[in-house]
């Protein structure tokens, strides 16, 4: 029998102690926090968006943080398989908008207590409250963990630590700095899915408003470097939502270009209307409230807060009377309702993240097993991997698959 042990027990390292066990080695996974799958339960706001109905090729596609090094473990272990193995455990799943995947109890806790159960099922040793601070190799092999209570030798390691992001649930970067500590490098770590910081102080005025349907590019030199359909929402400090989480991916990359040419955020409001038909709608609600201040005119186009920020934007005067505004001023209206624009000043930090960009060197790792390179038994899973993906159950679904075949290629040296 293999002695392994997994060190965190998130996604990623719950999935590999429960498969090795499965498969029967001796597992011990160590957690440092006071229980497993702390992230876990407030994944999906609380539900759990475990994973996604597309094909793997989309999988790769939605995962712009070094997808292509994901190809063998969806082979390996797929959204199918993962779900007819929670299925098996007698979870019910549902699929909502955008294949996102969520249990039919809408309880991401219930999903951590499946874990828990196969945990002890599988006879897998957990120690809560017990942080790893040194693996331990001879000759560039495994032979151990030195934690802060004890050491413990064994054959195999799967370092599952989780990223830099929400500190609080345990992922505080600890994986990077044991790696480091037996010859591994570490990508540039930053922010992904993170909200975006504004140099514009009105968003102050609207935080909370909550934008549907709209379009959201990202602008720079003149080009648009991405965009996106949905949901977006104004904070204290800029903006975020769906649409923004997943762009800020591409505001980074832009940010970290050495000439970092002005980054914008672009809004279009009314995304299904061509400037013409929006000029003309325009044109009927300004018939119909004739008489009526300019402010007081747009309420059946746009939220009521957002008024006085579209008529400032387009440099107009609220107060002015409708039947005296001019073809232009309507023109620059309708211009600023598609093209509602926010200075890009920055991401907000990698704690606020949900995803870490950035991580252990997939250079140094065998896509098809998770094993080092360049340390015999060393094995990482899981976001501590210089792997990030978007929304939509992506993230759950590589650290599931990655902890997967680590654990399966230790017990069987499956390839
Ligand atoms: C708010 C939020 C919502 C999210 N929602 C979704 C979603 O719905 N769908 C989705 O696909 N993704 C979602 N994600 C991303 C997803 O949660 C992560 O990508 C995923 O949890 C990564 O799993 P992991 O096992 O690699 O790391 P983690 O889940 O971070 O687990 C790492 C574990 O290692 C432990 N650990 C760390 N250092 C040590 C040490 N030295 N010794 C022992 N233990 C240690 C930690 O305490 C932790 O329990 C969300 C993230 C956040 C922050």
């Amino acid at each position: 029998m293999k002695q392994i042990v997994v060190i965190g027990g998130g996604a990623a390292g719950l999935m590999a102690a429960v498969i090795a066990g499965r498969e029967g080695a001796r597992v011990i996974l160590l957690e440092k926090m006071n229980m497993v799958g702390k992230k876990m339960g407030i994944t999906g706001k609380g539900r759990c968006n475990i994973t996604n109905s597309a094909d793997i090729s989309d999988f790769i596609k939605n995962t712009p943080g070094n997808g292509k090094f994901l190809y063998g473990a969806y082979e390996r272990f797929s959204n199918v398989d993962l779900l007819a193995l929670l299925h098996e455990w007698g979870l019910k799943t549902k699929v909502e908008r955008g294949g996102r995947v969520f249990p039919e109890s809408d309880s991401a806790l219930e999903v951590r207590n499946l874990f828990m159960k196969m945990l002890k099922k599988y006879n897998v040793t957990v120690h809560l409250n017990e942080a790893v601070t040194k693996i331990v190799t001879k000759d560039n092999v495994v032979t151990g963990v030195v934690t802060t209570k004890e050491s413990y030798a064994c054959e195999a390691v799967i370092i599952a630590t989780g990223g830099a992001s929400y500190p609080l649930t345990g992922s505080t970067g600890d994986g990077y700095r044991l790696a480091e500590g037996v010859g591994h490098s570490i990508t540039d770590i930053r922010p992904s899915l993170v909200p975006i910081v504004t140099e514009e102080s009105w968003v102050k005025d609207i935080m909370g408003l909550s934008l549907r349907n709209v379009e959201v590019s990202i602008v720079s030199k003149e080009k648009v470097q991405a965009k996106m359909f949905g949901e977006m929402m104004f904070t204290h400090f800029g903006v975020t939502g769906p649409t923004i989480l997943s762009l800020s991916h591409t505001v980074g990359k832009l940010l970290r270009k050495k000439k970092t040419a002005p980054i914008a955020v672009s809004i279009n409001l009314k995304p299904a209307l061509t400037a013409e038909v929006l000029d003309k709608r325009l044109q009927k609600d300004f018939d119909l409230y004739s008489k009526k201040q300019l402010a007081n005119g747009m309420k059946d186009l746009l939220p009521s807060n957002l008024i006085p920020i579209i008529i400032s934007l387009a440099k107009l005067d609220p107060a002015k009377p409708i039947n005296q505004i001019t073809k232009e001023e309507r023109q620059q209206l309708c211009h600023v309702l598609q093209h509602m624009t926010l200075t890009v000043k920055g991401l907000r930090p990698v704690e606020e993240a949900i995803v870490t960009a950035g991580g252990i060197s997939l250079k140094e790792f065998n896509p098809k097993t998770m094993e080092s390179k360049l340390v015999k038994g060393l094995y990482g899973a899981g976001e501590v991997l210089d792997i990030d993906a978007f929304t939509g159950g992506y993230n759950l679904q590589a650290a599931f698959s990655t902890g997967y075949v680590a654990a399966m290629h230790i017990v069987h040296g499956e390839v």
